[in-house]
């Protein structure tokens, strides 16, 4: 039988609302709007297109949004300046790095990360949220992981006691999926380009993530069957086309849920900005 299509749009929009009533009841209490600031350096047509819809997201959502658009050669210090800025900014409670950087600046790219203040940290990149997120206390989840355990939690995807396995061992995805995987109580394997007998230990997982950047990486015989199989890959195979890690055709006719991509996870991953901006602005405004 064929797999379930968990579709992202269904479960973005569930979030959206969800983190759309918190914006109201924070409204109500302060009488202030959630504000984000995204900060995007150069002209990288990709990113600009992030931008917009994240910047039409918070619109729609009732958060103020603030784009900080920046040269090209903007200089290591200015970046720096414009950050410490808006870490002052009482107005703004999430400030988001755009990456990639333009490649005079890529060589000091953790340290603008970690000049943003943790609490305002909404993409959970901070060493300071990675930490928490390890230890299991309150703190900024990256976005895309966070995403995909919400989607599973609204499809009543059991996570306890299931043997998940996740390739990829990303500090933005692989990483933090390991860690939210484990205070659910899942047994979490974490796969990388190094280990051995990969396929046979991704057969054994009940929840399998594919977060590699290749496509058709996950195969049908890779997949127990029914398991979930969440796939968080965007490979670019054609100018106008993407496809994600897993090979989708076949292993929809294995597997018991499967994302698509496009279609699936990606879409999580903004509502998911939406939902830790506003986490953020109650952490800064309620005490
Ligand atoms: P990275 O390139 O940082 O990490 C890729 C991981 O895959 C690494 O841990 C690497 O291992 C592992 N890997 C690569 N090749 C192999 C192999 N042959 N066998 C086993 N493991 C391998 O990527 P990200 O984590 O940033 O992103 C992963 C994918 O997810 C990309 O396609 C990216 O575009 C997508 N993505 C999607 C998002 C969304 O919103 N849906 C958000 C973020 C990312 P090693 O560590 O040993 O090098």
């Amino acid at each position: 039988m064929s797999a379930t299509i968990l579709w992202g749009k269904l479960y973005a929009e569930k979030l959206k609302s969800e983190a759309r009533a918190k914006i109201i009841e924070l409204s109500e209490k302060t009488g202030i709007a959630p504000g984000l600031a995204v900060i995007i350096v150069g002209g990288n047509p990709a990113s600009q297109v992030y931008v917009r819809n994240k910047h039409k997201t918070c619109e729609e959502m009732g958060i103020n949004s603030q784009i900080v658009a920046l040269a090209e050669n903007t200089g290591r210090q200015e970046l720096i300046d414009n950050i410490e800025k808006l870490n002052n900014d009482k107005g703004i409670h999430g400030i988001l790095l755009q990456l990639p950087l333009p490649k005079g600046l890529q060589k000091y790219e953790n340290e603008f990360l970690y000049k943003i203040s943790p609490v305002k940290d909404v993409d959970g990149f901070h060493p300071i949220n990675a930490g928490r997120l390890s230890i299991g206390e309150k703190c900024m989840v990256p976005c895309t992981p966070l995403g995909c355990i919400k989607m599973m939690e609204l499809a009543d995807i059991p996570i306890e006691g299931k043997k998940a396995v996740i390739i990829g061992r990303s500090n933005i995805v692989g990483k933090p999926m390991a860690n939210l995987l484990l205070a659910r109580n899942a047994t979490v394997t974490v796969c990388h380009s190094h280990t051995a007998d990969l396929a046979k230990i991704a057969a054994e997982a009940d929840i399998l993530v594919a977060a590699v950047g290749r496509p058709n990486f996950v195969t049908a015989d890779m997949v127990k069957s029914g398991a979930v199989v969440i796939d968080v890959g965007i490979n670019r195979i054609a100018p106008k086309k993407i496809t994600g890690d897993v090979d989708f055709d076949n292993v929809k006719e294995k597997a018991g849920f499967i994302t698509p991509v496009p279609g699936g996870v990606g879409l999580l991953t903004i509502a998911m900005l939406m939902h830790n901006t506003v986490e953020a602005a109650k952490m800064q405004l309620l005490p």
